[in-house]
């Protein structure tokens, strides 16, 4: 049933030619290293596109999150013991829905993520549950935040919340690189901030990611850090603990020659989008909510099947099952049936607290706190809004060179899942 010769995929880096300019520019004078003019015109652009007043290059969103997570740390709690991380033992309040590399820096730093649930209207973090999350630990400093697909949540509301408790926000805009809530850009609403561009992002640098801050101590002491932190002296002189973080002057000359191609990148995947909203605008499901006052990359287009439209689906540790029904789908059969086809979807964020790794660590949501549960347990669980989008949601191929054509077939192919 291979319906489409070429695979359609979910997103791929999609380029220019400016970006073979800066890599040359970079090669024939040698700057060949992270140093260079590419990285420098990066954090110049990257600044100013984010709003924010210092951006620091960096090897990938992951490091900036990390140091992100560090500086807050060290802002807090102080400076740590040498082997020790600048979370230790503090709980941090964190996105659950997202991507693991939102929080897995706060392990690094020995911090300890409390995951708070996901609000129905945005599918981002829900300030409710964050807020009573501030009132059964009032002493959590820190909230990482994430932006998903490119649509926003209540990070304005989100940020009121931290300020009004004394916590930093971090805000991990890794999907939403120039999407905008009040004309705010994401990547502005953090203390500390990180964007990225890994190879499936709006942008791409083929990977590499920046810090953004409008704290230049901050900014100073990322920059440090990600090259070894050495000290200001004429040998190797060391006081703290380095990494290997730098963002490659090749790789931003990548980057460089993306950045004037965001808007129309972004453009793009708003057709993609208004296609699939029009498409599927007669069956069951609902696609990304878009919030009042917010302006979306759309980065990913996605969609959830109504409740009553639902056929039964299992799913454990590493397998989905479905039993077929007439009239009905799930995420498990439409993915299947895209794979069939030769075109590439994807499955929702599967929640943190869902995740093994996390079963032993809090979760709360409007109505409380709770252990983590298992995949099991949690099918129907009440108040619980991430599980019920993984179980119903998936991720549509939005590809920006995917044509109108190739788009109606999609479509198609998901309507004849019902
Ligand atoms: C992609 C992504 C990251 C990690 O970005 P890298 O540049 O690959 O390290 C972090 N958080 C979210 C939400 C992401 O989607």
């Amino acid at each position: 049933m291979k319906v489409f010769e070429k695979k359609i995929w979910l997103a791929t880096p999609t380029m220019h030619g400016d970006e073979m300019k800066y890599i040359t520019e970079a090669y024939e004078t040698n700057w060949m290293s992270t140093v260079g003019q590419n990285i420098n015109e990066v954090e110049r652009i990257a600044a100013e596109k984010a709003e924010m007043k210092y951006a620091v290059a960096l090897s990938s969103c992951t490091a900036a999150l990390h140091l992100c997570v560090k500086a807050a740390g060290e802002r807090l709690y102080g400076k740590p013991a040498i082997s020790h991380g600048a979370l230790e033992g503090k709980r941090v309040f964190c996105s659950d829905m997202t991507f693991d590399a939102t929080l897995n820096p706060v392990v690094y730093e020995g911090g300890i993520p409390v995951f708070i649930d996901t609000e129905k209207e945005s599918w981002n973090m829900d300030p409710v549950a964050l807020e009573k999350a501030f009132e059964i630990y009032p002493d959590v400093k820190l909230v990482v935040c994430a932006e998903l697909y490119g649509f926003l949540g209540k990070i304005d509301v989100i940020k009121q919340i931290c300020e009004k408790h004394g916590a930093l926000l971090i805000e991990d805009a890794a999907e939403a690189m120039g999407a905008a809530l009040n004309g705010k850009q994401c990547g502005s609403f953090g203390d500390y901030s990180a964007i990225s561009y890994n190879g499936n992002k709006i942008i791409t640098g083929s990977s590499g990611g920046c810090l953004l801050t409008n704290d230049i101590e901050v900014a100073n002491k990322a920059r440090k850090w990600s090259t070894q932190a050495r000290e200001n002296a004429p040998w190797y002189q060391h006081e703290e603990v380095g990494y290997n973080y730098r963002m490659s002057n090749v790789v931003a000359g990548v980057v460089r020659g993306q950045y004037p191609y965001l808007e129309e990148h972004i453009a793009q995947k708003k057709a993609i989008y208004d296609r699939y909203c029009e498409g599927f605008k007669d069956l069951p499901v609902q696609m990304n909510p878009i919030i009042d006052n917010s302006q979306p990359n759309y980065w990913l287009s996605a969609m959830i099947i109504d409740k009553d439209y639902m056929c039964k689906q299992v799913r454990d540790d590493s397998t989905a099952l479905y039993i077929p029904e007439k009239g009905k789908t799930c995420p498990t059969q439409i993915l299947e049936t895209l794979a069939a086809c030769n075109a590439e979807g994807r499955p929702i964020w599967k929640p943190m607290h869902m995740q093994p790794m996390y079963r032993m660590h809090e979760f709360i949501t409007q109505t409380g706190s709770g252990r983590a549960k298992t995949n099991a347990y949690i099918a129907g669980g009440v108040g619980d809004v991430g599980a019920d989008i993984f179980d119903r949601g998936l991720c549509l191929p939005s590809d920006n060179k995917m044509t109108a054509e190739e788009q109606d077939k999609v479509i198609e192919i998901v309507r004849s899942c019902f």
